[in-house]
This record gives structure tokens, sequence and C-alpha cells, in this order.
């Protein structure tokens, strides 16, 4: 079998960065919900004589999260031409940085397979302009054509380069979540917002050419892409084939990567200093940005503050949105909510939201803390609080009016039934009743006779009781035939 330690995978992460205006001109970067190309200027647009100005607020960003990456801002930086010609590319060459990057020597701890800390070497961190957008369209056997829209020529990306540490695509997953998480906690960079991220991946098996693969747009997709690579060279070695060195794009939709034909690829980018832009000097800067607290930190905090388990924290702090809202959640009553909230919101509402591909944003947190006091309270069974956090989420996901979790509780009759009212009794006389053969087994000794009697109350009180209390009623009235 092939060991971790075998597989070799280094990434190249592109994240674009939030400011409110572009990397080289004034043009606003908020382009999704408008029309294409309405976002455009001379410069942008790449037009004769145009000349960029660079946004002081995408170098303290990226000195941000050059900091924040434990790396060395250098002296001095430049921009560089990489020239290529390519219709999302309105100029014929992309602003990026070269040989001379911003930030350097880096590292990013993550957890490993194993469980244990482990560090992610950064190679480098660079600023670029993104080039613009290409929509694919039409049929083949109407044609196919391309639409280009440059509202996003021009966006401020990071360009984010790792060493080769990681050893498995579960690694390389890890490692963007976590990267994810701290350019969040640094307000640069929104991971909602579509295209926000980009990453090209380099893997091989040791002693085996390399393989890129380029342009995933998925965090999942990197983790299915590497995956597939890994089952992909190994069957070539196994069958005592050799792995080509290659780029290779990944075909999201069917999960699996595609030789790019090679010679389209290997471009001579012909990259010279980008005479329209002074180099930059801005090591000096580095210590009056200040730095947030990052997903570390918070992770201890929660830990002594709210006594989260290891786990919990990991879960919380992995999402700035998710460790925002805990927070708001057990703030009227920490003392008494830290622990079912950690519960709730690792355990199952991230869940129930990934189900349905909802942010937490749009789940408002007082309601969710009154569904954890009704449950803290007794009055409704853990079922029941899963139930109604579903009717919660789907009214607000169907843009229904949203009910208070009280008002849903007293139209549905979620309530728990008390234990010693009559009704209850009344469902396991019925249950005993109905069911001679159940317990006529039980008394012979059947453990699962118990279980089915158990069920059958529970589902005559619509899941409003806790089993293990109908468990021990149903066990007592049974004593009480007997003698
Ligand atoms: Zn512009
Ligand atoms: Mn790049």
């Amino acid at each position: 079998m092939m060991t971790n330690k075998e597989i070799i995978v280094g990434l190249e992460v592109h994240c674009q960065l939030n400011t409110k205006s572009k990397l080289f001109c004034g043009c606003s970067t908020d382009y999704r919900s408008d029309n294409p190309n309405t976002h455009v200027c001379p410069v942008c647009l790449g037009l004769p004589g145009a000349m960029p100005v660079l946004n002081k607020k995408a170098i303290e960003y990226t000195i941000r999260v050059a900091k924040a990456l434990n790396c060395t801002v250098i002296k001095e930086s430049e921009f560089s031409r990489k020239n290529y010609f390519y219709p999302d590319l309105d100029k014929a060459y992309q602003i990026t940085q070269y040989d001379k990057p911003l930030a350097e020597k880096g590292e990013l701890e993550i957890e490993s397979d194993e469980g244990r800390e482990k560090r992610v070497s950064i190679t480098r961190v660079h600023v670029e302009e993104d080039p613009g957008r290409l929509v694919h369209m039409g049929n083949p056997e109407r044609g196919r054509y391309s639409l280009v829209d440059y509202n996003r020529a021009g966006i401020p990306l990071i360009e984010i380069v790792t060493d080769p540490d990681m050893r498995s695509p579960k690694e390389a997953r890890k490692f963007l979540n976590k990267l994810r998480a701290t350019l969040e906690y640094l307000g640069v960079f929104d991971s909602e917002k579509e295209g926000s991220l980009r990453v090209d991946a380099n893997i091989s098996i040791k002693g085996s050419e390399r393989v890129e693969v380029k342009n995933i747009t998925s965090y999942k997709g990197v983790e299915k892409a590497l995956t597939f690579e890994v089952t992909r060279q190994k069957n070539l070695l196994r069958r005592g084939l050799k792995v080509d060195r290659e780029t290779r794009h990944f075909v999201e939709a069917r999960g699996i990567t595609q030789s790019a034909r090679s010679k389209e690829q290997e471009h001579d980018y012909r990259y010279f200093p980008e005479p329209d832009l002074r180099p930059l000097h801005v090591q000096s800067w580095v210590d009056a940005i200040p730095l947030p607290e990052l997903p570390d930190a918070r992770r201890s905090r929660f830990m002594t503050q709210y006594a989260c388990s290891i786990n919990h924290a990991r879960t919380l702090t992995g999402e700035l949105r998710i460790a925002n809202f805990y927070e708001k959640v057990v703030a009227p009553d920490p003392a008494n909510l830290n622990s079912i909230a950690a519960t709730w919101v690792a355990d199952i509402l991230i869940g129930e939201l990934n189900y349905r591909n909802m942010s937490v944003d749009s789940i408002d947190a007082k309601s969710f803390t009154e569904l954890l006091q009704l449950l803290k309270k007794g009055i409704i069974t853990d079922k029941n609080g899963v139930e109604l956090l579903r009717i919660m989420l789907d009214q607000q996901l169907n843009k229904q009016p949203c009910e208070t979790p009280q008002a849903i509780v007293t139209r549905l009759n979620l309530a728990k039934t008390a234990s010693d009212s009559n009704a209850l009794s009344k469902i396991i006389y019925d249950v005993i009743s109905e069911n001679p053969k159940a317990v006529e087994d039980y008394k012979n000794g059947k453990n699962g006779a118990l279980n089915f009697l158990v069920g059958q109350a529970m589902k005559k009180t619509r899941g409003r009781s806790d089993p293990g209390e109908l468990n021990r009623m149903i066990v007592e009235k049974l004593k009480n035939r007997e003698e």
C-alpha cells in the first residue's frame, strides 16, 4: 500500500481581496450583480496610453495577510508584466509580481492527517490583477461562442504559493479551510462571493513527475481533483507506466482531471518589470498594520472562556461567521448556554445549513437562543428541537414569514408531554394492549421487544416524549401487571 509519505502536494491559491475599488483604477469591485462591462474604464479596459495607479488598500491588505502568515515583507518588491494573449486579458499582459514578490517565507499551522499540529511553509505572497471573465455560450448544433466581461478585470488578487508540504488531498483541503478562515478573520476576503477563490494544485507521487491541476474553483473541488490524481497516478505506476509531467484541468461536473494540450500551456511569458509602476518600498508599513484575533487565538479563547472541547472549538472558530454567530447566541447567558450552544451549532446547525446551502448569516441568533432555551428548560425533546430548527431554516429559505420558536411549538403542539399526565399513561396502556405479542416476547426476555414498544409509544406521542422516560414507564407498567 502507498503510504501518505509518498504523496506530495503544493498549492497556488488566488484570492480576490475585498477592496472597494480595483487594483489600478477607481472602478468598483462590486461587479457581480451588475450588467457585464459596466465597471470599466480606460485603465482596466487596457486602452492605449492609460496609466495604472496602485490601490494603497490592496497593498495594506496583502501586508496584513503576509503578517498573519508569518512572512517577511521584502525591502523592495516590484510589479512585472506577464505577457500572453487571451480574450479575457485585454492588454495582452497581466500586471503581477515575478522575481520580487511582496512577501516570502512564511507558514500556516494546520491539523495533520494524524491529528497533530503541522506547519505548511508559505513560499511567497504576491499581488496581481484579475483578468476578465469569459462566459461560454451556445451549443454544438447552432454554434458555440464566448462572451467576455471586463467587470472582473483589475480586481486585486493575492496569490499565495506553498511549499510542497501537504501529504494528502485531505491535508490540502484543511490547509485551504485554515487559509480561508485566516483571510476572513483579517477582513480582506469574502469566501461566499462566487469565484473569489481559485486554486492550482501540484501533485506528485515520490520519485515521479509532477502534475499541475489548474483553475479549481471550489474548496471541495481541490480535494476531489487531488483524490482523482492520486488514484490515476498510482494506477499508472502500478501498471509499470510513468506519469507525464503535464498540466491538467479539473472537470468539476465529472470529478475528473483532463490533460490540457501541453503546447497551449507552455507559454513564454516574457516577464519584464512594469515600466508604469515604481518599485514598492513598504517594509516600514508592517509594524503599523495591526492584526485582529486570528483563528488559533480564538479557538484557545473558546476553550477557556466557554469550556468548549477542542473539536467544538475548532469547528466553531473554523469560519468567522460561525464563530461570530456562536458568540451572539450565548451572549444573553453564557454560563448556561455555552455547552448546549456548542453542541447545537457545531454538531447540528452547520450540517442543516450545508444541506440547504444556506449561510449562517440568514438565521437570527436571537431565535436560535430561544430554541436552545426551550431545550434547556425541558420544554421540547432533542428530536423535536431538530424538527423545530428545520422548520425555522425552511421558513427563512423559502422567504416565508418567520415564526418564533415558541409560536411553532404551540402551533404544531411540539411541547413535551408531561410524564405524569394521564395522556401518557393512556398511550402506554394502549401500546401494551395493542401489542400482546411484543409484551409476551418481553416477558420471555427478548430485549428487542422493549425497544419496539418504546418505538410504538414514541410514534403515538409524535416525538414529544423522551425515549428514556417512556422506556422506564413501560417497564414499570409491565412489572405492575405481572404482580
Ligand atoms: Zn477601471
Ligand atoms: Mn497568478
